[in-house]
C-alpha cells in the first residue's frame, strides 16, 4: 500500500475498494463468458466471431489486472474466491447453453452495455475525488465502447449475411 497515495483519496476508502472488487468480479466473468463463448460457437461467420471473443476475452482479463493493481495499491485485497464473483459482481453471467453465434452475440453485447453502465457509475463516484481510480474507470470504459461496437457491427453483419435482401 502506498500511503501517500491513499491519502490523497477524497472519499472513502473502503467504499472505494468495494466498487473496485464488484467491477473485479465482473471482468473475470466477462472474460469467462468470451473465452468459453469463442470454444463452442457455432454457425455462420463462427471464426470471424470467435476471434473477435477471444481478442476480448484478453482484453477483460487484462481490465482485471489493472484493477487488482489498483485494489493493492489502495490497501485492499482482490476478491480472493470465485466463489464471490456472482454475488459481488453487477452484471451477469450469461452461460453459452446455446451456442449460436447470434445468440452469444446477443449475450456479450448485453454484458457489455452492462460494463459501461457501471464504469460510467464508477467515473461519476470518483470524479473530482479519486483522480487515479477516475483514469483507470477511464482506460476501460474507452474499451468497453469499442467491445459493445465490435459486437453490435458483428450482429449486423450476420443479419445482412442472412437477408441480403433487406438491403
Ligand atoms: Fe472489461
Ligand atoms: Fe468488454
Ligand atoms: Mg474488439
Amino acid at each position: 500500500m502506498g500511503t501517500r497515495g491513499r491519502e490523497i483519496v477524497g472519499m472513502d476508502v473502503n467504499q472505494l475498494l468495494d466498487l473496485l472488487n464488484r467491477a473485479y468480479a465482473s471482468e473475470w466473468l466477462a472474460y469467462y463468458q468470451y473465452w468459453l463463448g469463442a470454444k463452442v460457437i457455432k454457425g455462420p461467420m463462427k471464426d470471424a466471431v470467435a476471434a473477435e471473443l477471444n481478442l476480448h476475452a484478453a482484453e477483460e482479463l487484462n481490465h482485471a489486472v489493472l484493477l487488482a493493481g489498483r485494489i493493492v495499491q489502495l490497501g485492499g485485497t482482490p476478491g480472493l474466491s470465485p466463489k464471490d464473483w456472482f454475488t459481488l459482481s453487477p452484471c451477469k453471467y450469461e452461460a453459452p447453453a446455446d451456442a449460436y453465434v447470434g445468440v452469444i452475440l446477443g449475450q456479450n453485447i448485453v454484458g457489455e452495455q452492462c460494463a459501461i453502465s457501471s464504469y460510467k457509475q464508477l467515473m461519476d463516484t470518483t470524479k473530482d475525488k479519486d483522480m487515479v481510480t477516475y483514469n483507470l474507470a477511464l482506460t476501460i470504459l474507452q474499451q468497453e465502447v469499442e467491445h459493445e461496437e465490435d459486437l453490435q457491427s458483428l450482429e449486423e453483419d450476420l443479419k445482412l449475411m442472412l437477408q441480403p435482401t433487406s438491403r
